[in-house]
């Protein structure tokens, strides 16, 4: 693809593999800019397809699904990691995909990813790749006590088990099916934290500023942006890895590199998602322009400009959870919203799931305010009201 392309303006039809929550807020966004919306999610209950003008319900490498949705659009993104590389491979043969099957194929790889990190000379955790119980037995005792992590298909901490001893990493291997792993020295986290790039074809890259993640059971629970969130040099030092693992991939579109902060400072890249991230959803209510217009933005060749962050901002993670506040098993109930919305600067996003279930991402609620202490005032009120244990 040449990288002097026209913009594609609005008005054309773009689309999306996948209907979750991410392909539903690229689908707003790019309506929003009067862009029409193509979604292919073989579900009928997606959230993207609730939303989109086009819905095609077929399988991700079904050959007539993926020919009409090539018929349908000009251009191709995908709103999450598993998608089969393949398809955008073929949707590439076609119409401008981004991102390339390429670097998709890598962020669907742990152990493809960790080599590539180091190839950008980015730090990463002491790890080995286990793909075979040759490999399993040579793992040093120095990665003990570690996370064993399947190499592909893990999310929001599934296909993880902690391992303290070698036996306990034996077993950990067959539990999880003697599939290709990583595994990973646990280290001594202090924080974490993420950064969004989005990188245009032309090179272009700018980000968001940098988030401070808070996990709870392997889910994301906390986000937290403002100024001083981190140090300045580690804020520095973050976004230029981030740009490298962008710069090394080639990359087109909006990328998602998380970051663990050590206990003495040092920071490690953890993961990419090519993709728009839960860690980036603040960006919505709190900048100039979101994560979902930049990708938008970079799909259709418009300009990158650089996102300016104007309110200090807090999301909170809405889980399935918080439907069910007095016993696990009971009648779903609807969390008081109305009560959560009094409060000023709150903006909830829910993502039309049909059955709440524990663990599963069921919206967001973000918090703007003028200052970095209002937005912590109101986002634990909210908490409280919403069940949410305090942070
Ligand atoms: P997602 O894709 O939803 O971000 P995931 O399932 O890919 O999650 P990871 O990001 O690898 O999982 O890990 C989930 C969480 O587990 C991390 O955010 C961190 O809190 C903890 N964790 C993972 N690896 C390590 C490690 N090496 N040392 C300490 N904690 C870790
Ligand atoms: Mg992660």
């Amino acid at each position: 693809m040449s990288d002097a392309r026209q913009p594609l303006l609005p008005g054309v039809t773009l689309g999306v593999l996948g209907g979750g929550q991410l392909g539903r807020m690229w689908a707003h966004a790019a309506q929003r800019m009067g862009y029409y919306t193509a979604v292919l999610d073989p579900d009928a209950q997606s959230p993207a397809g609730w939303v989109s003008h086009h819905h095609i319900r077929t399988d991700y490498l079904d050959p007539q699904g993926l020919a009409q949705l090539s018929s349908l659009c000009q251009a191709v993104t995908t709103e999450f990691e598993n998608v089969p590389a393949d398809a955008l491979a073929q949707l590439a043969a076609t119409l401008p995909v981004s991102p390339a099957a390429s670097a998709v194929a890598i962020a669907q790889d742990r152990a493809r990813e960790k080599a590539h990190f180091v190839q950008c000379g980015v730090p990463v955790a002491p790890h080995a790749v286990i793909d075979t119980s040759e490999q399993l037995a040579a793992v040093p005792d120095s990665l003990l006590p570690g996370i064993l992590k399947t190499s592909r298909m893990g999310y929001d901490g599934k296909g993880q088990l902690r391992v303290r001893t070698r036996d306990e990493l034996n077993a950990g291997w067959a539990t999880l099916g003697s599939v290709p792993c990583v595994l990973e020295k646990m280290l001594p986290l202090a924080a974490e934290c993420s950064v969004i790039v989005a990188r245009g074809r032309d090179g272009a890259c700018v980000h968001l500023p940098i988030q401070r993640n808070l996990h709870r059971g392997g889910i994301l629970a906390v986000t937290e942006v403002w100024a001083g969130n981190v140090s300045a040099e580690l804020a520095q030092q973050a976004v230029a890895a981030a740009q490298a693992v962008a710069e090394g991939l080639s990359y087109v579109g909006v990328l998602c590199v998380e970051f663990f902060v050590l206990a003495d400072g040092a920071l490690v890249v953890n993961e990419i998602a090519p993709r728009p991230h839960n860690s980036g959803h603040y960006s919505q209510d709190a900048c100039d322009v979101s994560q979902f217009e930049l990708q938008v933005r970079c799909m259709a060749d418009l300009p990158l400009t650089q996102p300016r962050q104007h309110s200090p901002a807090i999301m909170l993670n809405l889980l399935g959870d918080l439907w069910f506040p007095h016993a696990l098993g009971s009648e779903p109930i609807e969390p008081p919203w109305a009560q959560v919305l009094a409060l000023p600067g709150t903006h909830l996003h829910l993502y039309g799931k049909c059955e709440a279930r524990v663990g599963r991402k069921m919206g967001h609620l973000n918090i703007t305010a003028a200052t970095p202490e209002q937005a912590h005032r109101t986002a634990l009120q909210a908490a409280v009201l919403l069940g949410i244990a305090p942070f």
